[in-house]
């Protein structure tokens, strides 16, 4: 295994990620509310957690990773009421979206992906056992409520300056999901059924009504990934309160760390704000499709941004991300041609740990860059130069080959890209015609069997057709002849 190591929100410094004690890395990450399409912004998330993923995966770790649905919250009732249809039906119309949303991007689909109306009868018990240590209360409607005063540590991940706790009003709670620095309150463990709630309701010690949002990701995480995590992941908006919230409930009980490791990462904006679906500034996957950009182009503009530094979007960044794409794909056929004609080479690494392979190749640093705090742009940088047409030329076969090997472990393993066919734009010099490559095949055939009369006349041959062909001890390199021209 090769490490990789990640900034760490709740130390604010870069660390190296390590399993558990059994060698598996439990991560979980907070998914989709499924009551309406996700937007790009949401996708910008869990695409760079995929490619975390992907890049654990390929240094050796053993990754068992969860991504929850939340169906259930104000907003999964509201669209369900709206439509008159059971909660199920309205969550599971969404979930299919996502899901084909998830495939068409290349997401992998991860271990395990509860839901939480599925796991109710855990998050009345957890409410169940924190009521009883102390941490939280029931009120006259129903509904109970985290006492955050009761848990010493509150504030710690978001780093909210003591005098804020200090100055709440602790006899305030509030029923929102979602709010800020500012208003920071009790939150609802348990919602108590109100009228508009209709038929989403379960019953309850408390009475009838429903699970508040932070409590499912706590109880569901430690359900299939234990009571330590080694990693918990969302988008940065949800470090507070959500995951200031996940941290109290959770640690209130078991007195023990809940998550080694915070990965955040930063916002896809549109002119400075947020893309949210409350905004109205987004646009859905299908959308820009239906525009004509891939899904690739998409993933490509989405992961090519460092995670930590929030990403502008821009229709021009498909544009971009698309010739990023078809660069790439002639980068690659342009290797294909060339490794074509190398001797086949024994297997000297371990084919399922990529830093054996990259350890003396031209991308090392490529890998590198994602092993170290996920520099996805970074990573790019070095494959755009590697596999410029110029520094292609300069290879041999085998060092085409062993350079394609790496590339595609990185752009499609590591960085999860399907690279389109590459255009074969005649005028295009950068890759080498079939025809050439024949030639030089046969010509490489004709020396080897010592018909140098023959070779020298491919040769020949291959010149008038504008290429020169360059002799290496194991086999050869084409190149255009500019004199020609
Ligand atoms: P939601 O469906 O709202 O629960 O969000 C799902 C995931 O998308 C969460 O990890 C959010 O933090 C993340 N998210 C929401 N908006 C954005 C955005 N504009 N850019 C990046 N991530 C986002
Ligand atoms: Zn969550």
């Amino acid at each position: 295994m090769t490490s990789v190591s990640l900034h760490n929100t709740l130390t604010r410094t870069k660390e190296t990620l390590t399993p558990s004690a059994d060698g598996i890395f439990r991560a979980y990450c907070c998914g989709p509310t499924v009551y309406a399409p996700a937007h790009i912004g949401n996708f910008r998330t869990f695409l760079l957690q995929d490619v975390l993923r992907r890049v654990l995966k390929m240094s050796g770790y053993h990754v068992r990773w969860v991504r929850n649905l939340t169906d259930i919250d104000d907003k999964t009732i509201r669209g369900a009421q709206q439509q008159r249809i059971p909660l199920k039906e309205f969550t599971q119309h969404w979930i299919d979206i996502f899901h084909d949303d998830c495939q068409k991007l290349q997401i992998q689909i991860p271990e395990v992906e509860p839901r939480a109306t599925e796991h109710i009868d855990e998050q009345i018990q957890w409410i169940g056992k924190l009521i009883r240590h102390g941490f939280a209360y029931a009120v006259a409607d129903g509904s109970v409520y985290y006492r955050i005063a009761s848990f010493p540590h509150y504030g710690q991940l978001s780093r909210l300056a003591s005098q804020n706790l200090l100055a709440q009003d602790k006899n305030i709670s509030g029923d929102a999901d979602e709010y800020d620095r500012d208003t920071i309150h009790d939150f609802a463990l348990w919602k108590s059924r109100k009228a508009e709630d209709g038929e989403c309701y379960w019953d309850s010690p408390w009475g009838q009504g429903r699970p508040g949002w932070h409590i499912e990701c706590s109880v569901m995480a430690m359900r299939y990934l234990g009571e330590t995590l080694d990693l918990h992941g969302g988008g940065i908006d949800l470090c507070f309160p959500h995951h200031e919230n996940e941290i109290a409930q959770s640690e209130a009980i078991t007195q023990k760390c809940f998550s080694k490791h915070w990965f955040h990462s930063a916002h896809l904006m549109v002119d400075g704000q947020k893309m949210s679906k409350s905004l109205g500034n987004l646009y859905t996957l299908q959308e820009l499709q239906d525009q004509g950009y891939s899904p690739m182009a998409i993933r490509y503009a989405l992961i090519a941004g460092h995670y930590r530094q929030a990403l502008n979007f821009t229709l021009q960044s498909l544009s971009t991300a698309t010739s990023a794409l078809q660069k790439l794909a002639k980068a690659q056929k342009q290797l294909q041609a060339i490794a074509s004609t190398a001797p086949i080479v024994p297997a000297t690494h371990d084919d399922n740990d990529i830093s054996t392979k990259t350890s003396a190749s031209p991308l090392t640093n490529a890998w590198k860059a994602l092993r170290e705090d996920l520099n996805i742009p970074q990573c790019l940088g070095v494959i755009f130069t590697q596999t410029s047409p110029s520094a292609i030329r300069q290879l041999s076969p085998t060092e085409a080959y062993r350079l394609l090997h790496d590339f595609q472990d990185i752009i499609l393993g590591a960085l999860g890209l399907a690279l389109p066919e590459a255009n074969t734009d005649p005028g295009d010099t950068t890759i080498v015609p079939e025809q050439i490559q024949q030639l030089a095949e046969q010509r490489l055939i004709a020396k080897q069997q010592k018909l140098f009369e023959k070779a020298d006349q491919l040769r020949e041959q291959i010149h008038l057709l504008g290429w020169r062909i360059i002799d290496r001890p194991d086999g050869f390199t084409l190149e255009e002849d500019l004199s020609n021209s």
